[in-house]
């Protein structure tokens, strides 16, 4: 393109919001005939709030979905069997390991059991799990003495280890996530993200069969407004619309039928290192990929895809990496990014 025409575009972009790094994104943008986008964060608002909490039957329970209680989306200390934690136990033990983690999830979760009126502890120890979930110490729960918490008379208080996160954290952590697949999969299918809560006693060895299955929480995020419009409208223009997300397979099903992407077109259970391989991948077919995203995570695959569409609300990192900014956090704005760029072209032929 010749400056002039560049310098127009541009401008043109950065009228609507849309800021194109250095020309020769202005003319690649013309080219994409894939768009991927990221789910959280992208074309959802990226604001989860909490909506289940479900007590599971603890280890003396014959089978935990008999120990399940109803999970009405609220709160409600169950009146189950003597070794099951009540669901305010469940939500104080995953706001306590979760409260020193940024991710949306766990705010969520820190947030809902403050509007809840719980106190929530501070870990002893807190490990991150990227794509996963988190582990942590928390102390002052004896996993023997029914219901935990900061004003139990205990003699001797024991610390847990606590883990909230996916199937994967679950089953690394030597806890089997079996008994919640029921509750797992009727969340999932609403299209919210349930995380599974499990706990281990301290001192006890690692792989012993000793961790229980404590509950799930399940958050939801709410789509964007204008989410399904960009997907039509991308769509109607000839562009093949994909979805690629960390979350699971039918919690991103579930999103993707509400935004009408084709089941075929989602990846999910990405792990955040294989986002850009996933990206690659789609681009190894001969495509030419647009990646839109907005997280931490997404900067790899920003970077490799053909051209990388950042969300101004995003993190910093994320519209580092990207070639596109889109200040007004609109998914449809991709249309408009990619039409300015044809328009562009079509100035200087
Ligand atoms: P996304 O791609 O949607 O931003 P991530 O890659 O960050 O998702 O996480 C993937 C999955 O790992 C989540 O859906 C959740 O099941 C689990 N997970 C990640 N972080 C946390 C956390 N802090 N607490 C609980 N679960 C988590
Ligand atoms: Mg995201």
């Amino acid at each position: 393109a010749t400056p002039a025409a560049t310098m127009v575009g541009t401008a043109i972009g950065a009228q609507n919001g849309v800021l194109f790094k250095g020309g020769d994104v202005l003319e690649r943008a013309k080219d994409v005939d894939t768009v991927v986008f990221d789910k959280t964060g992208t074309l959802t608002e990226g604001e989860m709030e909490l909506t289940d909490v479900v007590a599971l039957g603890g280890s003396g329970a014959p089978h935990a979905d008999g120990g399940e209680t109803a999970s009405d989306g609220g709160v409600v200390a169950s009146d189950a069997s003597r070794d099951q934690l009540s669901k305010d136990d469940v939500l104080r033990l995953a706001a306590t390991a979760e409260r020193n983690s940024e991710h949306p999830l766990a705010r969520a979760i820190v947030e809902g059991a403050r509007e809840r009126g719980l106190e929530i502890g501070e870990p002893e120890d807190f490990e991150n799990v990227p794509g996963q979930g988190v582990r942590a110490t928390v102390g002052g729960w004896d996993p023997r003495s029914g219901s935990g918490g900061a004003s139990g008379e205990r003699s001797e208080p024991r610390a847990v280890e606590v883990l909230v996160g996916n199937r994967k954290l679950l089953r690394d952590g030597g806890i089997d996530p079996a008994p919640a697949a029921e509750t797992m999969e009727r969340l999932e299918s609403e299209g919210k993200t349930a995380m599974l809560v499990g706990r281990v006693p301290e001192g006890d060895g690692e792989g012993d069969g000793e961790g229980e299955l404590v509950g799930v929480v399940a958050d939801a995020d709410t789509l964007k407004e204008s989410a399904g419009e960009a997907v039509a409208a991308l769509a109607e223009r000839g562009l093949d619309v994909m979805m690629i997300t960390g979350d699971n397979e039918r919690t991103a099903h579930a999103v993707a039928d509400r935004v009408g992407i084709d089941p075929a077109n989602v990846r999910a259970e990405v792990l955040p290192e294989d986002k850009s391989d996933a990206v690659e991948a789609i681009q190894a077919e001969g495509r030419q990929a647009m990646m839109v995203g907005d997280g931490v995570n997404d900067a790899p695959a920003l970077a490799v895809a053909h051209v990388g569409t950042a969300i101004g609300s995003g993190t910093d990192v994320a519209i580092e990496a990207a070639d596109v900014t889109l200040m007004r956090d609109d998914p449809v704005d991709v249309l408009r990014a990619i039409r300015i760029s044809e328009a562009t072209l079509r100035k200087i032929k």
